[in-house]
């Protein structure tokens, strides 16, 4: 009926709790879901805590040796593992590695990564730009050059741990005791001790100081890109090595324009007589943000509005969108025309309005709704896809 726990361990009838203990926690390690993706294997783990959990437990294993079920037939029979929490397994993992000593750790560690945001123009983000930055991180600490201890003063060995940097714990638990290396509490595993600390850093070695630093931001950035500064970032306690500073750029809105990935959208307002008369508007492209003296540079370039232009059209300018980080590629520049109905009509304005209706039979438009295809959403689409 129940499978043989001996059998599922592979051990001798006989055995005893250091030799289940030893069996066990090589067949978890092995069959742990943590560890083994294989789809019979947390069946099998299931399969190896249960076997354990009755041959550890002495009433257990007697019960089953005289032939009856050691969960009393009740709730949670072989199988489940009932009664296993994960502490015990942890335990079973990282618990019983006796005597793996790791030593004092050194007080010298390689410091935080550090993150600044830097608000960009959209022009600086597409084209790029060179900024100075204030940076407010952990540098070495010069009256100590990163040692941590006064002048004339000397760190010294623990006495708790004998510069182990560890001291050994014994925890009692179902699996038997125990014994575990902790770090030493007296000197943080360190191994030793700073008796009289550096006034200027407490004994840490390094102090905050804000520094000034310059950027070179590359051309195609975006709101969230982080440009990595390696080594800028905080430096190490005890003098470590210095992690990396990531600078993050938050583009702030263009007054003209707005950025869709690499293309740059924006909406030019034509007067009503213009857009059906026909007329040439100059539109300042986003190279006319920049701060450069460069003749050949092109800052703006005319667009054409063709007689009877509706409102909704779009032009593209092709390759005028911001430069793409990663390639040569540029995103387009998208205008939308939008025709500007006139209001505040004198009197004289009113009267030529009439008078162009008149003429055009237009004094009584008839309400009737456009094919699907030709509306402002239509003609937008079309926009788009011609090439
Ligand atoms: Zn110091
Ligand atoms: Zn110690």
């Amino acid at each position: 009926m129940n499978p043989d726990p001996y059998a599922i361990l592979g051990v001798d009838r006989d055995a005893d709790a250091d030799a289940l203990k030893k069996a066990y926690r090589k067949l978890a390690r092995q069959y742990h879901p943590d560890v083994n993706s294989d789809p019979g294997a947390q069946e099998k783990f299931k399969e190896v805590s249960a076997a354990y959990e009755i041959l550890s437990d002495p009433e257990k294993r007697r019960v089953y040796d005289l032939g009856g079920d050691p969960f009393g037939g009740g709730a949670g029979g072989f199988g489940q593992g009932a009664g296993f929490s994960f502490t015990d397994i942890m335990d079973a993992f990282f618990g019983g590695q006796q005597g793996a000593s790791r030593g004092p750790r050194s007080r010298m560690r390689r410091g935080q990564d550090a993150l600044v945001r830097l608000d960009l123009e959209l022009a600086e983000a597409a084209f790029g730009v060179t900024r100075e930055l204030k940076v407010d991180t952990a540098v070495v600490c010069t009256t100590c050059d990163g040692s941590g201890a006064a002048e004339g003063s000397r760190p010294v060995t623990c006495e708790t741990c004998h510069g182990r940097g560890e001291v050994q714990h014994v925890q009692r638990s179902f699996l038997g005791e125990i014994r575990t290396l902790r770090p030493c509490a007296a000197c943080r595993g360190y191994g030793e001790i700073i008796p009289d600390p550096c006034r200027d850093c407490a004994g840490d070695g390094r102090v905050r100081s804000r520094r000034a630093l310059t950027v070179k931001i590359p051309g195609g950035v975006d709101t969230g890109t982080r440009v990595q500064l390696t080594g800028e970032g905080e430096v190490g306690p005890g003098g470590g090595p210095s992690g990396d500073l990531y600078v993050e750029v938050q583009v702030l809105p263009h007054k003209t324009y707005t950025r869709e990935g690499l293309n740059l959208h924006c909406t030019v307002p034509v007067p009503m007589t213009a857009a059906a008369l026909g007329t040439s508007i100059t539109l300042p492209l986003l190279e006319a943000d920049l701060d450069t003296e460069e003749i050949s540079v092109e800052r703006e370039v005319p667009i054409d509005i063709r007689p009877g232009t509706q409102s909704g059209t779009q032009q593209v300018l092709r390759g005028r969108g911001v430069p793409s980080l990663r390639s040569q590629a540029r995103g387009d520049v998208v205008v939308t025309i939008e025709v500007e109905t006139p209001t505040k009509l004198d009197e004289r304005q009113e009267e030529l309005l009439r008078e162009l209706a008149s003429l055009r039979n237009e004094e009584n438009p008839e309400g009737r709704a456009l094919p699907a295809h030709k509306g402002l959403f239509g003609r937008m689409k079309d926009a788009f896809n011609q090439k």
